[in-house]
């Protein structure tokens, strides 16, 4: 990623509404907390049907690959209050996270993503 990234205008794109959470989330590398912060990822561990995610400011927790899950729908609805500070999640991520929407209709699975 280039440093000045932010400085040029930010491609939307589209994702599709039922595209796999793991790799959403491995794209993304965003994680949004019940308490309404954005954290940024460090790691994703599959096993199987459950993932260790890690975050840059030292969390860890499992959640389960599930498209409906809360934090599926706050990801896909930008639903978060400010982005984690200790993750320090840069600006050129939260614009691109902007300028990512999700429709039923178009956009990609990321099918073609590689499953470790
Ligand atoms: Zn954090």
């Amino acid at each position: 990623m280039v440093e000045n990234a932010n400085l040029k205008p930010v491609a939307t794109r589209y994702y599709r509404k039922k595209v796999d959470l793991f790799t959403l989330l491995e794209k993304m590398k965003l994680w949004p907390s019940r308490t309404g912060t954005l954290h940024g990822l460090k790691s994703i561990v599959r096993h199987g049907e459950m993932a260790t995610l890690t975050t840059h400011c030292g969390r860890s927790f499992k959640v389960r690959n599930s498209r409906n899950s809360r934090a599926a729908r706050w990801l896909r609805g930008k639903l978060y209050q400010e982005a984690c500070r200790d993750c320090a999640v840069p600006d050129w991520k939260l614009a691109k996270y902007g300028a990512t929407f999700f429709s039923r209709r178009q956009g990609s699975l990321l099918k073609g993503a590689p499953v470790p």
